[in-house]
């Protein structure tokens, strides 16, 4: 058995989404499955399309979820470079071999000519493709064009009879009528290989055994086995995934809410999460199991268990998922990770850096109802700002009035100032009897105190609440939620 070794092969074009990542992370689970090796290698000859800043992007996503690859940029290998635009010459020596070989030759149609063939194609609803005009030129009537200026392109000499197929290991036999497979260009006039070109070379230069890629890469992959075959090459095996589909079943798309790797994070959502949910779009254990951790993907990853159709991409899955990932996160980690977000969230008055001691102390009052990292500063801020900000009225609690909120908050403010330590369990043994004594129902007398000293009707418990505040802050919260309702006409 030849070592395992893919590829994960992106173009800097922009942000990877989901299906990009979901690539990259089949492929690195294979490897890791296997003890083979993960490469990163980037397709950048497309020079038009590059975007600046995409592969530093990419890498940082693969970072992120912790996909470490083998060989590629900034870790370097023995097959590299790993960047295609530092490997001209391979793909100029390929295309070069072809056209000695009569399986490429040299095209010099012009950009115009091309357009007036294409849009005679569509006027007679023929199928698009490249009409073969250079396809029989002698070295004689090309040496005459390049005397002329002209600078040609290189395509590949498709058989016009016959048929390309393979075993995908997930689609199973795939088969293409050579007829329906037009000339394409391997190497662009200015020396610079198409993908189909710099994509065969480097898999082979490589020695990738496997690719695993999106389904729509399955139309070039007929073409990939013509060059493998003309330049005597053993292709690597395929297994293309089906396509990743929004609610609606169709195509995935930002209209689904669906964003950038990045994106996610910045969103709140955990690595752990992303890794478990992307896995298994498309992918299953056992068509049950839900959560399952890096290590038992590694264990039990195969290709045999992707699935054929497309899979669909559920947000309301993912918010789930990342609510069972924060539960389960030991109760400092998760303060750990919130703290970047509260950094950038809270209001700006809150002085920073915040006190990492005092936000592991808040965060476990919070934990347990997070979805997302995005969400906490929302529910904690109260336990940083200096002034809260609510309607007085709110202070009045159901079935009170405002002298019955008063008197509560009187009271309770004056037993509360000769207590001299806020432990939950003393806080409860205080304001427990005393609603009874106030008359009140216990949910009243929280419900006004919980605004007095948060501003908000809902919030974590009361007594940890108050507690994790501490004395001083709980007392001046009082006195000044009494000032305030005073000022409310009765
Ligand atoms: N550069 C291609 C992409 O951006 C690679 C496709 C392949 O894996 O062959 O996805």
């Amino acid at each position: 058995m030849q070592p395992v070794r893919v590829r994960f092969a992106p173009s800097p074009t922009g942000r990877p989404q989901v299906g990009n990542i979901r690539t990259a992370m089949f492929n690195w689970l294979l490897a890791r499955h296997t003890g083979g090796t993960f490469i990163l290698r980037i397709e950048d000859t497309d020079v038009t399309r590059k975007v600046g800043g995409a592969v530093e992007y990419i890498m940082e996503g693969l970072r992120w979820l912790g996909l470490d690859w083998d060989e590629g940029p900034e870790v370097g290998g023995d097959y590299g470079p790993y960047f295609q635009s530092q490997r001209l010459a391979l793909y100029q020596e390929a295309a070069r071999r072809l056209v000695e070989q009569g399986d490429a030759y040299y095209c010099y149609c012009s950009s115009e000519r091309l357009e007036e063939m294409r849009q005679d194609q569509v006027a007679r609803k023929q199928p698009p493709g490249y009409d073969r005009r250079c396809r029989s030129l002698t070295p004689l009537e090309c040496a005459q064009k390049e005397s002329g200026g002209l600078r040609p392109v290189v395509r590949f000499r498709v058989p016009e009879s016959g048929q390309t197929r393979f075993r995908d290991l997930i689609y199973g036999d795939v088969v293409f009528e050579n007829t329906t497979i037009d000339d394409f260009v391997m190497l662009k006039s200015d020396g610079y290989p198409t993908y189909h070109l710099a994509n065969v070379v480097d898999d082979r230069a490589m020695k990738i055994s496997h690719v695993i890629r999106g389904e729509d890469w399955i139309s070039s992959t007929p073409r990939h086995l013509l060059m493998y075959k003309a330049l005597g090459y053993e292709p690597p095996q395929y297994a293309h995934n089906p396509l990743i589909l929004g609610p609606d079943r169709s195509k995935l798309s930002k209209r689904h809410g669906a964003v950038s790797i990045l994106e996610y994070r910045d969103q709140g959502y955990l690595p752990e999460t992303m890794f478990n949910f992307i896995a298994l779009i498309g992918w299953s254990l056992d068509d049950k199991t839900e959560i399952i951790s890096r290590e038992d993907l590694v264990k039990n990853f195969s290709l045999e268990r992707m699935g054929k159709t497309g899979a669909i991409f559920n947000r309301e899955k993912l918010d789930w998922m990342n609510g069972v990932y924060i539960r389960g996160l030991a109760p400092d980690d998760f303060a750990r990770r919130v703290l970047p977000f509260l950094e950038k969230d809270l209001p700006t008055a809150v002085r920073r850096p915040l006190h990492a001691d005092y936000v592991r102390r808040i965060m476990p009052l919070v934990q347990e109802r997070t979805k997302r990292l995005t969400e906490v500063a929302g529910l904690v801020k109260f336990f940083f700002v200096d002034e809260l900000e609510y309607d007085p009225p709110l202070l009045i609690a159901k079935n009170m009035d405002r002298s019955t909120t008063l008197k509560a908050l009187e009271v309770s403010l004056s037993r509360l100032e000769k207590l001299a330590d806020f432990s939950e369990a003393l806080l409860e043994a205080l304001l427990r009897p005393l609603a009874e004594e106030l008359g009140l129902k216990a949910g009243q007398l929280f419900s006004v105190l919980r605004t007095a000293v948060t501003g908000e009707t809902a919030t974590p418990p009361l007594f940890q609440t108050m507690s994790v505040l501490g004395r001083d802050r709980c007392l001046k919260r009082l006195q000044e939620a009494l000032a305030r309702l005073r000022t409310v006409s009765s």
